[in-house]
């Protein structure tokens, strides 16, 4: 899960882990958008190399959370 207000919009998690990572054009902010895109060492790779380190693993309960909590927001 990427939070999307700490994050800076440097792309290196979407350059790195590029099935499970995209950059939205519209708010410059990395989003995950497939889960388990890519093997876990590219993704830890993807994670390792965030600047802002607000890429985290949650589990399934708090992801549907998290996201509910995101809808309408404007970045
Ligand atoms: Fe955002 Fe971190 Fe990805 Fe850079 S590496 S785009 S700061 S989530």
């Amino acid at each position: 899960y990427v939070d999307e207000i700490a994050c800076i919009g440097c792309t290196f998690c979407a350059d790195v882990a590029r099935g499970t990572f995209y950059m939205d054009e519209q708010a410059g902010r990395a989003r995950v958008f497939n889960q388990g895109g890519d093997e876990p060492d590219v993704i830890q790779e993807a994670i390792d190399t965030c600047p802002v380190n607000c890429i985290t693993y949650v589990d399934l309960e708090d992801l549907q959370i998290l996201e509910s909590e995101r809808e309408g927001q404007v970045i």
